[in-house]
């Protein structure tokens, strides 16, 4: 802990013109900008943790300097998260960073579809393109098979980040006639309850996701 406050000290007071760390923190805010790495090779320049994927910048109101840090550290050294000019609360600037992380997974998602639906000569692709596009989801035959193309092509993506359509009854259907070894080709873009649905309907879960 000492170590931790010590690296934290070095990063950001010779940034800033407080000399203690609340003065200092007081000076910065969230700017808004945000980074996708794609993969968790980052650190943060204000705490140093590491294996980080996102980052979000902070800035020095007096100081023009900036960081690019972990949400964790704007939560935990309380740095503003304004919107319209006025400092949200804690929770919503938790909100705020998570549906910022959110867009960036939708964002890397999207980038994943298009890359395939270029690599392939495949009407099935172009439509699941165009429904995550309007609908931010896979249907499950969608999902079925873009995973089995994502992973065929080597195409970089992580499968969580992908969501799947489960309210109509159509896609309920069509989940439950799928061989269980489709389903589980997209087991990991299930919600906890999407999952005990799957085997609900007669799907085992898989030995290892
Ligand atoms: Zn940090």
């Amino acid at each position: 802990m000492q170590e931790f406050t010590h690296r934290v000290r070095e990063s950001i007071l010779p940034l800033s013109m407080a000399s203690t760390l609340p003065g200092a923190f007081r000076e910065w805010r969230f700017t808004e900008r945000t980074e996708d790495h794609g993969r968790p090779c980052e650190t943060c320049q204000l705490c140093g943790q590491e294996c980080l994927r996102y980052h979000f910048e902070i800035g020095n109101e007096l100081t023009d300097e900036t960081l690019w840090v972990g949400s964790h550290c704007i939560l935990k050294f309380d740095v503003a998260v304004l919107k319209d000019g006025m400092r949200l609360s804690l929770k919503d600037a938790k909100r705020r960073l998570i549906e910022l992380t959110n867009a960036m997974q939708l964002k890397s998602c999207i980038s994943a579809l298009e890359t395939l639906a270029a690599k392939e000569d495949n009407r099935i692709l172009d439509g699941a393109l165009d429904y995550y596009k309007r609908h931010s989801k896979l249907t499950p035959k969608y999902a079925n098979v873009v995973f089995w193309r994502l992973k065929t092509n080597g195409i970089d993506y992580q499968p969580s980040f992908f969501k799947i359509e489960l309210q109509r009854q159509q896609h309920i259907d069509d989940l439950e006639a799928m061989p269980t070894g489709r389903v589980h080709r997209f087991w990991s873009a299930l919600t906890a309850a999407q999952r005990r649905k799957a085997i609900e309907l007669g799907h085992a879960a898989p030995t290892e996701v």
